[in-house]
């Protein structure tokens, strides 16, 4: 919000008077229409500055609820309504000099002080005064600062408009009965320290809340009025001075409604009524000051940032939740576009690992046919060999294959059974063996308790490691040695399980890749393979919260150690 120039809110022409005036003159020239105003501090600077303040103030409404008291162009006092009001009330003499009754000890405010429109908010709200005189370096008077003149500039329309009356209106109003004589009204308003009294019926209230419902509203302007006009206030009731019809407002208007209507009926005060009509505050231009000043700004602008706060946490909230479903939505084309290239990575392998062996075997079964009668007995058996291999390749992959498909039901196939390790890598030895025909130098150790049993599902066992024998040996130069260590570690609550071979390796930058499905090393040549069997074996090892380890260096050898938790 741009703050106003705060010299905008000095009224330049108030009443002002010598300390020798009469009171009752003093009234007249405040109740008297400003003819011809002459500013205070039009001395001679005709700048662009001036000629706006001078137009602009004489904009700013009337200051007349109050005079000052000059002599020798020095600000002796100053004397408001509710000076008078407070005099009269004693009964005292209006014929006695203005400057008897003048507020001598003056809270004033310097010119070059007056830096912004709060400086001078603060000193009225802090002294509880209404009319602030602000005075040049060398103590003349240069204006008069008021509620009303600070919130004419003001105009902070979003505040005033974000407020309720019901906020910030005064509650404990003084009534009275429309019987009362009005000078009791004045002494009700010195005793009260109000500026006016809400005339209601007391006999008619309010069904709901037992207030009374106001019908007109006495103000110290009117007491001031019947003064100057002579009139015997002992003898005149509220119900023939008060104002009426009373114009009410609703405690839940808009500060920004009061002020309108303030201006619009040009009154200082209205009265705020409840549903049925009854009392419940007045709402005077001074409430509406104070929901201007700067304490209570603060806390609009607290209040607004705690809102601002919230919906700032809120809306990192709605964020992330946003970020975290794109996320998702990415996550999941991601997999998509990797499942589309895992589909055309299989059906290219599956058709070139089923064409290669089923081309060999259909030509040698043709060769075999046709020329039966020319082959030797040793080059029949090659072939037939050659025949064998060939299908239990395609056994293999199709195994693998149907493993891969039912990966997702691993879980049901896992029964672990009493089972002695020692026997069982016995057992697989033998076969390997023999699947291997025994081109390769096979040997076995078990490192644990003889004849102990441990728990395993020896059909996943077999799983695990007939494929790293499958791959040592399809790795592994003929007559190298394949060797095969079963380590049970009771105490550790493990068994470990060592596969080792002396054949091509696997170079470095492919070891972290290796459990990938379809993913084969650049060093495989034309030894056959799909890229399926490690992501088994790892599949495996995962459901029995296993690890793998593989450590390999090129044509040297590769080790698999297999470790799996004993299950009880
Ligand atoms: P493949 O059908 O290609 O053998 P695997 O999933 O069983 O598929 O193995 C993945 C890759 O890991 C192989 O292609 C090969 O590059 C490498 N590999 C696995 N075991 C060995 C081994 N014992 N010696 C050398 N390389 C191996």
């Amino acid at each position: 919000m741009d703050l106003p120039n705060p010299a905008l809110a000095i009224y330049r022409y108030p009443v002002t008077v010598s300390p020798d005036t009469s009171l009752l003159e003093v009234l007249a020239k405040m109740n008297q229409i400003h003819g011809s105003q002459c500013a205070l501090s039009n001395e001679s600077k005709i700048t662009d500055l001036n000629n706006y303040e001078s137009s602009h103030n004489s904009q700013i409404h009337k200051i007349n609820n109050c005079a000052v008291i000059v002599e020798n162009e020095h600000l002796r006092g100053i004397i408001t309504e509710r000076d008078v009001v407070n005099w009269v009330a004693k009964g005292q003499n209006l014929a006695v000099p203005v400057g008897e009754v003048m507020t001598k000890k003056m809270i004033t405010l310097t010119e070059s002080e007056f830096k912004d429109v709060f400086v001078a908010l603060s000193i009225l709200r802090q002294n509880q005064i209404r009319h602030l005189p602000i005075v040049d370096d060398r103590g003349k008077l240069i204006g008069i600062v008021t509620a009303e003149t600070i919130r004419q500039v003001l105009q902070p329309l979003n505040l005033l408009t974000m407020r309720r009356i019901g906020d910030v209106m005064t509650t404990q109003v003084i009534h009275a009965s429309p019987s009362t004589l009005v000078l009791d009204l004045a002494r009700l308003m010195a005793q009260n320290q109000v500026s006016c009294i809400v005339i209601a019926n007391l006999l008619n209230l309010s069904l709901t809340s037992q207030q009374p419902i106001p019908i007109g509203i006495v103000t110290e302007r009117d007491i001031l009025q019947m003064q100057i006009l002579g009139l015997d206030m002992s003898n005149i009731r509220a119900e023939t001075v008060m104002s009426q019809p009373l114009f009410c407002m609703r405690p839940e208007h808009s500060l920004w409604v009061a002020h309108q209507e303030m201006q619009r009926r040009l009154v200082r005060r209205l009265v705020v009524t409840g549903k049925q009509g009854e009392l419940v505050g007045v709402i005077t231009q001074t409430n509406i000051m104070r929901a201007l000043d700067p304490v209570e700004m603060y806390s609009v602008i607290e209040t607004l940032q705690e809102v601002v706060n919230k919906q700032t946490i809120q809306l990192v909230t709605v964020n992330k939740q946003l970020e975290l479903q794109a996320e998702e939505v990415r996550q999941a084309l991601q997999k998509e576009q990797e499942i589309n290239q895992l589909k055309s990575q299989f059906i290219s392998m599956i058709s070139h690992e089923f064409t290669s062996p089923l081309t060999g075997i259909i030509g040698l079964a043709d060769l075999l046919k046709i020329q039966e009668n020319k082959l030797t007995e040793s080059k029949k058996n090659q072939y037939l060999n050659c025949i064998s291999d060939s299908s239990k390749r395609m056994l293999d992959l199709v195994k693998n294959l149907l493993l891969i498909s039912k990966s997702e039901q691993i879980n049901l196939d896992f029964y672990p059974l009493p089972l002695n390790l020692n026997l069982f890598g016995q057992q697989l030895i033998g076969e390997m063996q023999i699947y291997d025909s025994n081109q390769h130098d096979f040997i076995f150790t078990y490192y644990g308790e003889e004849n102990c049993q441990a728990f395993f599902d020896e059909k996943v066992l077999r799983h695990i490691f007939v494929n790293l024998f499958s791959n040592a040996i399809k790795y592994s130069p003929i007559k190298t040695q394949i060797n095969f260590q079963i380590f049970l570690e009771n105490e550790q609550g493990r068994a470990i399980f060592k596969i080792q071979d002396e054949g091509i390796g696997i170079p470095l930058k492919s070891q972290s890749r290796l459990f990938e499905l379809f993913y084969r090393a650049d060093n495989v040549d034309n030894t056959p393979g799909t890229g399926i069997g490690l992501a088994i074996v790892k599949k495996y090892i995962d459901l029995l919260k296993g690890e793998i380890i593989v450590e390999s260096t090129v044509e040297v050898g590769t080790t698999f150690t297999v470790l799996l938790p004993l299950h009880k």
